[in-house]
């Protein structure tokens, strides 16, 4: 049976063998063999966040590891670095969680830079800050290392940061950049089935998180070390994730990191060209597009071509291919093509090639 092959960014596609592994008959999530499953994975974990640091597995999508963060390390006030639909929630959620937050919004497509959150981190009046390193919305890459930096300046302020859409598709070294908490959720750049959240925390995260009262339990940063120290989650985890996951890492390190980190650049760019070739601009702005994924401008901001973007999507789905018509504000103004997980340049100019079909028919 045929089905839709997914090109939107998250959830993306799911390859059999990881299905395969994800429909692994159960063990107890106590038992010797999940200790020894989650033992396996964690050498792994770590080489691929270039950490020291116990990696988590969380049975949850991004947001709850993202409202954990918050719940977790926040005692005084956060700052929301803002650039698109999924940053600009974070600060919403940061208040629904009873904490005093404040945004820095920056114009979705543009980046979050150094400069603007050292002025605001200079106030002395933050704890915490928020940052999305690749704001899958807008389809910009902020500059990891710039914000990282200031780190050294506000030792005190905890960094977290969403790696959602980047994590496994670039290099984050996550010791050496010096921030406190990195999250993903694995429909994105892992191209696991959604459902399960991988984050670490930095010792100062954990020491900061055992100052807070009301961290809850399911979430609680302090849980999750203690029992990762033993290879086990805090809660029954979802284990098809977790076999699934040490299947992708097998295939992660056979093809080797770099190449991976490679790959994805490669076919980012080869997406940047498809769009130059049709007359389209990119709505990020320049030399900050992300590596996962292709925000092509579609009206959104004044130049370039301008066409139908549901009528593109039903004559590329017609063709088998579910692709992006845009997200939130910018739905319709901009469309987005995923290269995210286990693309190819096979499976990249099957997407060109039917989206080339459809640009015909506009
Ligand atoms: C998808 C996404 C999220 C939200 O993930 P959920 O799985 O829906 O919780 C958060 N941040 C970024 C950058 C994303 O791409």
């Amino acid at each position: 049976m045929g089905h839709l092959k997914l090109h939107i960014p998250g959830p993306v596609e799911v390859s059999e063998r990881t299905f395969q592994a994800f429909r692994s008959p159960m063990i107890g999530h106590r038992s010797q063999a999940f200790k020894d499953l989650y033992g396996r994975m964690q050498p792994k974990l770590q080489a691929l966040l270039y950490t020291r640091q116990l990696v988590y597995i969380s049975t949850s999508s991004a947001w709850g590891v993202m409202e954990g963060a918050i719940r977790n390390l926040v005692a005084k006030k956060v700052l929301n670095c803002m650039c698109g639909a999924f940053s600009d929630k974070w600060f919403d959620v940061s208040k629904r969680c009873g904490k005093d937050a404040e945004p820095l919004q920056v114009p979705w497509g543009s980046p979050i830079r150094a400069e603007a959150v050292d002025k605001k981190l200079a106030t002395g009046q933050f704890d915490a800050l928020t940052f999305i390193h690749n704001e899958t919305s807008t389809g910009v890459m902020s500059p990891m290392a710039e914000i990282a930096a200031l780190k050294r300046k506000y030792p005190d302020v905890m960094f977290i940061v969403d790696t959602v859409s980047s994590m496994t598709a670039t290099k984050l070294e996550f010791d050496a950049l010096g921030i406190d908490v990195m999250l993903a959720g694995t429909q994105k750049a892992f191209a696991l089935p959604p459902g399960t959240a991988v984050f670490v925390c930095s010792p100062a995260a954990l020491a900061k998180a055992a100052t807070l009262k009301d961290r809850g339990y399911y979430f609680d940063f302090l849980e999750f070390q203690k029992n990762a120290e033993g290879n086990m989650t805090p809660s029954t985890p979802s284990i098809g994730h977790v076999f699934a996951l040490e299947s992708k890492l097998d295939e992660i390190f056979a093809e080797g990191v770099d190449a991976r980190f490679a790959r994805h650049a490669k076919l980012a760019a080869m997406t940047r060209a498809w769009a130059a070739n049709h007359g389209f601009t990119l709505f990020p702005d320049q030399g900050f597009e992300s590596v996962t994924l292709t925000c092509v401008n579609n009206g959104a901001k004044p130049g370039g071509r301008v066409v139908d973007v549901p009528k593109l999507q039903k004559l590329v789905r017609d063709q088998g291919i579910l692709m992006d018509g845009g997200y939130g504000k910018i739905k319709g103004t901009t469309f987005r093509l995923s290269n995210m997980g286990d693309e190819t340049e096979v499976t990249m100019n099957r997407l060109y090639a039917a989206l080339d079909n459809a640009m015909k028919q506009l």
